[in-house]
C-alpha cells in the first residue's frame, strides 16, 4: 500500500515528532525558542510552536541553523558572504511568498530575498532574519507568436534563453547565464544586447507582487503603472516579485566572440573601438575587457597572465553586414587570439560562465563614463598591470543604441546617455587575505571617480560603499519619485535588504 502524504502533512508530523523528542530538527532545541534579527536590528524571540504554525501553512521546506542542508542552502555566489540567517524558507509557489512575508511582517522580522543568489552584496542572505528563497520556482510559460514570456523568479538566464532559442526568441540578459531574472532586472540590466533591444528593464512589461501586506497585486503598463516604472530598475524596493513577464525579440545567431590584444595596445585600440561605435549600428555591441589573461586553453599557453586588452564582441544583425562591420575590430594591429564567430545566442551567452563561477571572493565597484579618454586609458592600463590577482577584470560597456532611446525618468534605471559603465571586478581565491585586494580596488576606484560622472548602477555598487551611495544610481527627480512610490508600497520599509530605498 502506497500512503500518499501532502508535504504540509509531512512537516506537521515531522514538528510534532520532533517536539516530542522523536527527530532531531537539526535546529534551536525545543525548549530554547527561535531568535531572529528584527528590522529595527533587535531581536526577536518566537517560540517553537509558533514558528511551526507557520512552518505547517507552507509547501515548501525550511532549513534552520544545524542543519545538514543549512550551510550549502546560506552559501551564495560571493564567497566572502558568510551570513548566517534565524531560518531559510524555500518558497515552491506564491502562497508560500505571501505566508513568509506576512509571517515576517507580523513578528517585525527582518526579511531577505534570494533568487539567482549573484548579487555580489549579499543583500540576499540575511544575518540574522528569515531569508526568503525563491530558487525553486523555475516554471515559464512562452508564447512564442506574440514573443512574450512569463516567468517564475528562481529562473537564472541559462534557463530562460535555452527556453527562448527554440523559438528564435531572445531578450536583454547579462553577459553570464547563472545570474537571476529578478536581481538583474529589478536593478537594470546591460548585457551583450542592450544596444539592440535596450535595457533588461526595458522589456519587462509585467510583473506580480507580493507587498508587504501579503496582498498580491499586479503591475503593467495598464494597471499599478507606476509600480512598474519603479520595478524598472528600483530593485526589490517595493515587495517580493512572484512573477516576471517580458516581451522578446527575434534573435538566433549572433557573430560574437573575443578579440585579444596586448594591454601595451589600449591607446590605439581603446581608441579605435571608441571611434568606431559612435556610427556602429545598434547591431554592435562591444565590452572591452582588461585583465590578465585566463590560462584558458582557447589561448596560446605564452599568453597565460599576459596582461590583455579583450573586445567581447556581439553582431545581432545580419551575416554579409556583420562580416564586414565586424573585421575591422580584429584589424586594429596583429591580435593576440581572435575567437570570433557565428553561433547560437544562448551559447555565446554561456560563453564566459567558467571565469565567473562561484567559491571565490569578490568585491565590484562601478560608476558612468562620459569621456574616454588618453590618460583614462594610461591610468586603467597601470591599474590592470599592477593588478592584486589575477581573475579580477576592468569591464567598460558601451551603451547607446536602443538603450539611450529611453528619457532619463522613463524608467527608474538611468543615466541612459553616457557613454560607458564600468565596473573594477576584484576576484580571489577564499583563503587569501583579503586586505590587498580590497586597497587595490578602492584606489583603482578612487583613480576612476576623479573622472566618472558620479552616477552608479544599482547592480555594481560596492558591498562596502556608504548608503549615501545608493542615491547616486538614480537621478534626483527620479529618487523622489521611487519614494513617493516606496510610501504607498512599502510604507514600513520592510524591504531593505537591498540598493533601499527610504520611504518618502
Ligand atoms: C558573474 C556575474 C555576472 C554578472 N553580469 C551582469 C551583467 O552582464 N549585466 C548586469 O547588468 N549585471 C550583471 N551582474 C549583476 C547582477 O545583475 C546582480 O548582481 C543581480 O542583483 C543578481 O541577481 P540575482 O537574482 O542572481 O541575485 P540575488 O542575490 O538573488 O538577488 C539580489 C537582490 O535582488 C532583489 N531580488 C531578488 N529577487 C527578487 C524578487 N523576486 N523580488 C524582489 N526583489 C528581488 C533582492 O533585493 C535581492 O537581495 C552579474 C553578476 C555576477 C555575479
Amino acid at each position: 500500500m502506497v500512503i500518499q502524504m501532502r508535504r504540509r502533512d509531512f512537516v506537521f508530523l515531522s514538528a510534532n515528532m520532533a517536539a516530542a523528542g522523536l527527530l532531531g530538527t537539526g535546529g534551536a532545541s525545543a525548549s530554547a525558542g527561535m531568535r531572529f534579527k528584527t528590522i529595527d536590528g533587535d531581536t526577536s524571540r518566537l517560540s517553537n510552536a509558533q514558528f511551526r504554525r507557520f512552518e505547517q501553512q507552507l509547501d515548501g521546506r525550511v532549513i534552520q541553523p544545524g542543519a545538514p542542508a543549512y550551510d550549502s542552502a546560506r552559501a551564495i555566489w560571493n564567497a566572502r558572504i558568510d551570513h548566517t540567517p534565524g531560518a531559510i524558507v524555500h518558497a515552491e509557489n506564491t502562497s508560500d511568498i505571501v505566508q513568509t512575508v506576512r509571517f515576517a511582517a507580523d513578528n517585525g522580522i527582518e526579511l531577505s530575498i534570494r533568487a539567482g543568489g549573484h548579487n555580489h552584496s549579499g543583500f540576499a542572505v540575511s544575518d540574522g532574519g528569515l531569508m526568503l528563497d525563491l530558487s525553486r520556482m523555475r516554471s515559464a510559460d512562452l508564447s512564442a507568436n506574440h514573443k512574450r514570456i512569463s516567468a517564475a523568479p528562481g529562473m537564472t538566464f541559462a534557463e530562460f534563453d535555452a527556453l527562448g532559442q527554440q523559438a528564435g526568441l531572445a531578450t536583454t540578459g547579462p553577459i553570464v547565464s547563472m545570474v537571476g531574472l529578478p536581481g538583474y532586472t529589478l536593478g537594470g540590466g546591460i548585457g551583450w544586447l542592450h544596444r539592440k533591444f535596450g535595457a533588461g528593464c526595458d522589456n519587462l512589461i509585467g510583473a506580480d507582487v507580493v507587498l508587504a501586506s501579503g496582498e498580491v497585486v499586479q503591475a503593467s503598463e495598464r494597471e499599478n503603472e507606476e509600480l512598474l516604472w519603479a520595478l524598472r530598475g528600483g530593485g526589490g524596493n517595493f515587495g517580493v516579485v512572484s512573477r516576471l513577464d517580458y516581451r522578446l525579440h527575434r534573435l538566433s545567431n549572433v557573430l560574437a566572440g573575443l578579440i585579444f590584444y596586448p594591454l601595451d595596445a589600449l591607446e590605439t585600440v581603446g581608441k579605435f573601438v571608441d571611434g568606431y561605435l559612435d556610427d556602429a549600428p545598434d547591431d554592435l555591441n562591444v565590452w572591452m575587457l582588461h585583465r590578465l589573461a585566463p590560462p584558458s586553453p582557447a589561448l596560446p599557453t605564452d599568453l597565460h597572465g599576459k596582461p590583455v586588452v579583450i573586445l567581447a564582441v556581439t553582431w545581432t544583425g545580419g551575416k554579409a553586414e556583420g562580416d564586414r562591420i565586424v573585421a575591422p575590430l580584429a584589424e586594429i594591429q596583429q591580435p593576440l587570439a581572435h575567437l570570433v564567430h557565428w553561433r547560437n545566442y544562448a551559447e555565446w551567452q554561456r560563453a564566459l560562465d567558467g571565469a565567473w563561477a562561484d567559491d571565490f571572493c569578490n568585491e565590484w565597484v562601478g560608476g558612468y563614463l562620459d569621456t574616454y579618454d588618453s590618460n583614462l586609458r594610461t591610468s586603467i592600463a597601470k591599474f590592470v598591470e599592477s593588478a592584486s590577482s589575477p581573475y579580477s577584470d576592468f569591464k567598460l560597456a558601451r551603451l547607446g543604441g536602443e538603450f539611450a532611446r529611453m528619457g532619463p525618468e522613463d524608467t527608474a534605471f538611468g543615466p541612459r546617455s553616457s557613454r560607458y559603465a564600468y565596473v573594477i571586478q576584484t576576484r580571489w581565491p577564499v583563503g587569501e587575505h583579503e586586505q590587498p585586494h580590497l586597497e587595490w580596488t578602492q584606489a583603482f576606484h578612487r583613480s576612476m571617480r576623479a573622472r566618472d560622472t558620479g552616477k552608479v548602477y544599482a547592480n555594481f555598487i560596492g558591498k562596502d560603499e556608504p548608503r549615501e551611495r545608493f542615491r547616486d544610481a538614480y537621478s534626483a527627480a527620479s529618487y523622489e519619485r521611487l519614494r513617493r512610490i516606496k510610501s504607498e508600497f512599502d510604507p514600513h520599509n520592510m524591504f531593505r535588504q537591498n540598493v533601499n530605498i527610504e520611504p518618502g
